[in-house]
């Protein structure tokens, strides 16, 4: 099977040389670029990366810089990515990059996988996309791409299979071109030899080695378990607002949105006269339902404005303005519907 692998090498190289699309982190060779670009860009689309990298590279010019920010400003320049964890650990990792190797990343696989939230995938992409070190980087484009290829049938979310890919890349990587052949197969695998669909074999620059297609079953691979159901959680979100205020108040430091500012929520769906009775002097405006999908669960709000004329106790609220929101607290997208109407005019 590496035989195929092996003679998939030059044409992907050649494909890649003329096909590869101009990307913004692919104009740079700071490593530090590199890393940023591939922590953006997982469970995250390219669309969504690109207005933000260069501004966030501008807030954050340097490893030094980012960890010498406040955990609020760093995720305020993510916000719209969403997955914040990505950049409390991007932040974290920074940090200990200055302690033990005086602001520069490592140029070495294993140095690289100790830091906070760089796991095998990312520690490949930063040693041979920025390092020209020959590691493969193994992402669920790459697991499809060669589970195509070989027309191989094992369970691609299985830990094992991901390291029979990655061993058999890291025994046919070029030592000379590691980063552009890693590079390669993930685009082949966006543009190409695309997901849930029928690759466009057509296109493809190594369709005359590929197994998958002679023998008919690409479109059937790569093949997975069947994923575990989400869990269903209704939740009532209360957008209280005073004068040009409105409360947010700040997510526990772990867990899901962790650090992140939210209107007061509670779970189970509340209606409009539990909110009334609860808030007797205030007047209550119906916001509408929103549903946000995370990885294990799904939310599905339902919405309240109560305006009110003085500002009520809320317990680990905080009030702040329109400008102060935009500018200083990262609200989540699951709460992005609500944002959007939270400074809104009150209806007739
Ligand atoms: Fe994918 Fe088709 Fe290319 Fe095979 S020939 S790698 S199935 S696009």
């Amino acid at each position: 099977m590496n035989e195929i692998l092996k003679a998939a090498v030059k044409p992907l190289l050649k494909w890649y040389a003329t096909e590869k699309r101009s990307l913004p982190w692919r104009e740079r060779r700071d490593p530090y670029a590199i890393w940023l670009s591939e922590i953006m860009l997982q469970q995250t689309r390219i669309e969504a990366v690109l207005p933000r990298y260069d501004a966030f590279l501008e807030a954050f010019p340097t490893i030094e810089a980012l960890a010498a920010a406040d955990g609020d400003e760093v995720r305020k320049a993510w916000q719209g990515l969403g997955y914040y964890r990505r950049a409390d650990q991007l932040h974290l990792a920074a940090q200990v990059i200055c302690e033990k190797y005086a602001g520069q990343l490592p140029a070495d696989y294993d140095a690289l996988r100790k830091l906070p939230g760089i796991g095998r995938y990312t520690a490949g992409a930063i040693a041979s996309i920025g390092f020209g070190l020959p590691h493969p980087a193994v992402d669920g484009n790459v697991l499809r791409v060669v589970a195509r290829l070989l027309a191989d049938g094992d369970d691609v979310t299985e830990a094992k299979t991901q390291r029979k890919v990655e061993s058999m890349l890291q025994s046919v990587i070029p030592q000379r071109q590691p980063g552009d052949f890693n590079q390669a197969v993930m685009e082949l695998g966006e543009r190409i030899c695309l997901p849930n669909t029928v690759p466009l074999c057509n296109e493809c620059p190594v369709s005359d080695i590929c197994v998958g297609r002679c023998k008919g079953v690409a479109a059937d691979l790569p093949r997975r378990a069947a994923k575990k159901q989400r869990r269903q959680e209704k939740r009532t979100v209360l957008v209280h607002r005073c004068g040009d205020l409105v409360a947010i108040r700040k997510r526990p430091a772990r867990g899901l949105l962790a650090n992140l500012w939210e209107f007061p929520n509670e779970e189970g769906q509340l209606k409009m006269e539990d909110i009334a009775g609860r808030y007797r002097k205030a007047t209550v405006e119906m916001l509408g339902s929103a549903k946000h999908i995370f990885t294990h669960i799904e939310w599905h709000m339902i919405g309240f404005r109560i305006w009110h004329a003085e500002k009520p106790p809320l317990p680990d609220s905080i009030w702040a303005n329109a400008a102060e929101i935009d500018e200083i607290y990262a609200i989540p997208t699951a709460m992005r519907f609500y944002a959007k109407q939270a400074f809104s005019k009150a209806k007739e």
